[in-house]
């Protein structure tokens, strides 16, 4: 028979079985029984009215059985066979009904035997039989629904719940679930007291459950069909999906809620062994999480909704399907959800760790049979980029709030290996790898749901600072989650590019999971900062203060690392919702409070726990500000509190020997420092190109505005030397006195890292000026003068509301200097007293000769040179480690990473003619009168000033092209910002001399100028090291 002719047929025996039914219901006998509870002892007529209303579900039920079978194969003419039939079914009352026989047994549920359930004989006569009926009937009609896609699914699935409400089953339902938890925490009391246990309520939990996750399934259906309904216009989607949500809202809170309330007693079913078949206990708990799952998804649609009918819906309608985001049982859902999440992608990163552990085993194995040399060098650089990531979630604090602690988690785990399977190790490999993709895309709709719970309890003020949510554990959670995101979503690149599949549509996902993530744990980082009133507690900072900046550079190294359209991409979608610019405010604030002082200036913004952390972790911190200082996301008047939170690095680095003795981490601050000149550079060029245009237009138009954000940006140069450049010196200064007393091996590399620093220094403020005189005196004073552009500086927040707290810089000096020349001159003091005391160290390191005449220890070149320190520290660190003559002296240079700096006199005699020309020159010079003769009425001293900032510029000039640099591109009109940091972008190294280039290009381009130096480095038989 074909199939389109057995179609109709069952379906009119599916309808005639729902009639069957309705006329029995609606039998006086049986309406009788049906109003009062089901009494514990059935009168031969009482069962003998169940038996024939169970044979009437269970018809049905067998009906619909059949049905849907047919349907499933009919494929595409389903939808509307089965809409039909439905509608028919709507119109005979079936799943009221069905609900109605429910609820009616439900009433006394001690009196059903649920462990029997699915093992009851048909038209058997006991409450059980007629519960089980009914349910099934119920289960083959939601499935049914399931199926039914469609314009008119929504109305369907609308009639269907209202049938099952009205006779109050849904109630019931939620009623009895909780009274089923109700019942565990007795039976737990019981059992307490050694008295027996009746094992019903786990196995009536799983009945229960079963039904509604096919109701979530269905209102899931009816939220998401016309959200992805292509024929239907998208505010008339948006308006159904809307209208169906708001409905749905109010149905499923209150069973959201009786869930959420089952999650405890069911865990502690595991504890209590008695009693419990301990299949059917994994099977609740595991049906539990289903339920949330499911659950999960439905609350997804919801947002998806709100995200998409924004524009379209009522504010009051908004907050209504808001308010089930505030509630703090789904908040609690959430959270738990989310950190079986990311407790599987930690178990999927561990395992693909040991997986290429195993390979690199295997390859360092077959090596060593075939060279035995090569081996032991290529292990640890595989293995580079994966440093642990704690598993926070498995917290005590975070365990407290999972129901069941540990065991929720190994719950969702078995779940996940089921669903990964046992495959083969290629397609295992695979399977663990979409798992990773799924579980990203999973925590980051968790995360975003997250991020709106918090907003919205935030907005209605619900949410106290003792909220689990944000509760050190979630945040916690939070950063594991974020560094795990960035693995997978590395994982999946290379997968990608490997496969050569280059899927756009996956990479914006995970792209927009990884986006959610950071957003939500810059919003849950606010909110706990804001309720708390301060920063995150100092002990959580020293303890985890280095997951906080790992945490927080990963999507921005992501960003600068990824490449072509998913680049692009990444950067339209943060750049659209905004999050990725924030990231250094949230360190502040996390470190320091996010409260300003009203009316605090530059200066004076509490410092909190910032140098500390910059102390701790002195490389992880330079990190997260260079890549967020090359993001192309930066915008001019983000880039003020770089250079601020630069300032505790450079502190913490030049105050401690220790420190600077750390290469990394001074490599980590170069390439900091020398980002954000070239940032600051890149500012003034651009702000200087607007300005000339505006100028243009101004003098057509005589008024300019609209410019003033472009002009803010060229004080960048100002602002950077004097705010962080100035701290350098003195630090350096007062720790090179300490070196000449200690002689330790870390205190030779601690002073070729001085020299490295203090030469990258003045290579920086001779950019800086560079960019300054290029854009002219007119541009600084424009710039001071513009008030249109903020600075941003942090977080700050006032009644509820949070916003940038700001500043705007003003025009340096007193009043009368507050001219293009006034500030002119004022920028020229800046520098030189940036270069002035660079001069001090680097006679002290002995890299700038000293004075001709050693008598002349008081003429030393600026005044407050150190007594202590009369004796050049090179020499005075080399004496230390050699045992005696020049050979050895060279070999210990060598040894401390940049220690051809501190040999750059011998080396480069062109370097040694014109330093010692300056000091000879400007030796006797009193540099503490400059800023009197800068602003000299008298010509002469006006000019002496002026020949003091040209020849110190020259200086710094002739400083820079004679020592060859590594860490950062060579090339000072170096332009890219490329790659996570300086050091990374900067892989080229110059044959001869081993400084460093970001590409042949820049290379090539700055050899004219390196070629002397280079020889020079060639000839003393040095390198860059
Ligand atoms: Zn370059
Ligand atoms: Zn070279």
């Amino acid at each position: 028979m074909p199939p389109n002719r057995r179609l109709p047929q069952e379906q009119q025996q599916v309808i005639a079985a729902a009639r069957k039914l309705q006329q029995l219901l609606r039998g006086a006998r049986l309406q009788q029984l049906l109003q009062q509870p089901p009494p514990a002892f059935l009168t031969a007529q009482q069962q003998q009215l169940l038996a024939s209303c169970c044979d009437s579900l269970q018809g049905l039920h067998e009906a619909l059985q059949e049905a849907q079978a047919s349907l499933a194969a009919a494929a595409a003419a389903a939808a509307a066979a089965g809409q039909q039939l439905l509608s028919s079914l709507l119109q005979l009352q079936a799943a009221h009904n069905a609900a109605l026989v429910m609820q009616w047994a439900l009433q006394r549920p001690e009196l059903l035997q649920v462990k029997h359930m699915e093992t009851c004989g048909i038209a058997d006569e006991t409450v059980t039989d007629v519960w089980a009926s009914a349910h099934n009937t119920l289960r083959a009609l939601l499935t049914v629904l399931l199926a039914a896609s469609g314009s008119e699914a929504a109305r369907l699935v609308m009639g269907v719940t209202q049938q099952l409400q009205q006779p109050g089953l849904l109630d019931r339902l939620s009623l009895a679930l909780g009274q089923s938890a109700q019942q565990q925490e007795q039976q737990q009391q019981q059992q307490q007291q050694q008295q027996p246990v009746a094992p019903v309520d786990i196995n009536l939990f799983t009945c229960l459950g079963e039904l509604l996750n096919l109701l979530l399934n269905v209102w899931s259906l009816v939220i998401a069909t016309p959200l992805y309904l292509q024929s239907a216009a998208p505010p008339a989607a948006a308006a159904a999906a809307a209208a169906a949500a708001l409905t749905l809202v109010h149905v499923a809170l209150p069973l959201l809620h009786q869930l959420q309330r089952c999650g405890a007693p069911l865990a502690a079913a595991s504890a209590a062994e008695t009693g419990f078949d301990s299949s059917d206990v994994t099977r609740a708990q595991k049906g539990f999480q289903t339920l949330q799952t499911t659950a999960g998804q439905l609350l997804q649609f919801l947002s998806e909704v709100l995200l998409v009918c924004r524009q379209e819906l009522s504010k009051e309608v908004l907050m209504q399907m808001m308010g089930i985001f505030g509630d703090p049982l789904v908040m609690e859902l959430l959270l738990q959800r989310l950190a079986a999440q990311t407790m599987l992608l930690h178990q999927l990163r561990r395992a693909h760790w040991q997986q290429q552990q195993q390979q690199q085993q295997h390859q360092a194995d077959q090596d060593n049979s075939s060279s035995s040399s090569s081996s032991s060098t290529q292990l640890p650089g595989r293995t580079a980029g994966q440093q642990p990531i704690p598993a926070f979630h498995q917290h005590p604090d975070m365990l407290q709030l999972l129901p069941g602690g540990q065991a929720y988690l190994d719950i969702a785990a078995a779940d996940a290996e089921d669903a990964i399977g046992n495959n083969t190790n290629a397609a295992a490999a695979a399977a663990a790898a979409a798992a990773a993709a799924s579980s990203l895309v999973k925590a980051g709709w968790y995360a975003v749901m997250l991020l709106c719970s918090v907003s919205t309890s935030r907005q209605h003020q619900s949410l106290d600072s003792n909220a689990p949510v944000l509760s050190d554990a979630t945040l916690l959670l939070l950063l594991e989650l974020q560094l795990l995101a960035a693995w997978a979503f590395r994982q999946q690149q290379q997968q990608q590019q490997q496969s050569a599949a280059l899927a756009d549509h996956q990479d914006s996902t995970a792209a927009a999971a990884v986006l959610n993530i950071n957003q939500s744990l810059l919003a849950l980082l606010r909110a706990a900062i804001q309720a708390r009133g301060s920063s995150l507690p100092p002990e959580l900072l020293q303890q985890h203060g280095l997951l906080l900046l790992q945490a927080l550079a990963a999507p921005m190294q992501l960003l600068m690392i990824s490449t072509g359209n998913l680049k692009a991409h990444l950067t339209s979608a943060a750049a659209e919702n905004g999050a990725l610019d924030e990231q250094l405010f949230a360190l502040r604030a996390a470190a320091a409070g996010m409260t300003p002082l009203p009316g605090s200036e530059l200066g004076t913004m509490p410092t909190g726990q910032l140098p500390a952390l910059a102390a701790a972790h002195p490389e992880a911190y330079c990190a997260l500000i260079d890549c967020c200082l090359r993001s192309p996301l930066l915008k001019a008047e983000h880039t003020l509190i770089a250079t601020q939170l630069l300032q505790y690095a450079v502190a913490a680095l030049l105050s401690c020997e220790a420190a600077l003795a750390n290469t990394a981490a001074v490599a980590g601050l170069a390439s900091a420092l020398s980002s954000l000149t070239k940032r600051a550079v890149q500012f003034t060029n651009a702000a200087a190109q607007a300005a000339q245009d505006v100028w243009a237009a101004a003098a057509e138009v005589k008024e300019a505005d609209g410019a003033d954000g472009a002009l803010t940006a060229a004080n960048f140069p100002a602002v950077v030397a004097s705010r962080v450049m100035p701290d350098l010196p003195p630090a350096v200064l007062d720790t090179a006195a300490s070196y000449s007393v200690s002689s330790s091996s870390s205190s030779s590399q601690a002073v070729a890292s001085t020299a490295f620093l203090v030469v990258l220094h003045a290579r920086s403020l001779l950019q800086l000026a560079d960019a300054m005189e290029a854009a002219g005196p007119q541009l600084l004073f424009e710039s001071w003068a513009s008030e249109g552009a903020n600075n941003m500086l942090a977080w700050g927040f006032e009644a509820g509301k949070q916003f940038f707290y700001s500043t705007i810089l003003r025009p340096q000096g007193q009043q009368q200097q507050h001219t293009v020349d006034g500030q002119w001159r004022l920028w020229q003091l800046t520098v030189l007293k940036g270069v002035a005391p660079l001069l001090i160290v680097l006679q002290l390191l002995g890299v700038v000769p000293p004075p001709p005449s050693s008598t002349a220890a008081a003429a030393e070149l600026p005044l407050t040179a150190p007594a202590a320190s009369a004796a050049p520290l090179a020499a005075v660190s080399s004496r230390s480690h050699g045992t005696s003559g020049s050979s050895s002296s060279s070999s210990s240079n060598q040894q401390a990473k940049w220690g051809h700096l501190l040999r750059l006199p011998l080396i480069n005699a062109q370097w040694a003619a014109v330093a010692a020309a300056f000091v000879d020159k400007w030796g006797s010079f009193d540099w503490s009168t400059l800023e009197e003769q800068l602003f000299s009425c008298c010509a002469s001293e006006a000019e002496t000033a002026r020949q003091v900032y040209q020849d110190a510029l020259q200086l710094c000039r002739v400083l820079t092209a004679a020592a060859p640099l590594t860490v950062v591109c060579n090339n000072p009109s170096c332009e890219t910002l490329a790659g996570v940091s300086e050091a990374a972008a900067s892989c080229k190294a110059c044959s001869s001399c081993g400084c460093r280039y970001c590409s042949v290009e820049c290379q090539r381009a700055d050899w004219r100028r390196h070629k002397q130096a280079c020889r020079c480095m060639v000839a003393a038989g040095m390198t860059c090291g």
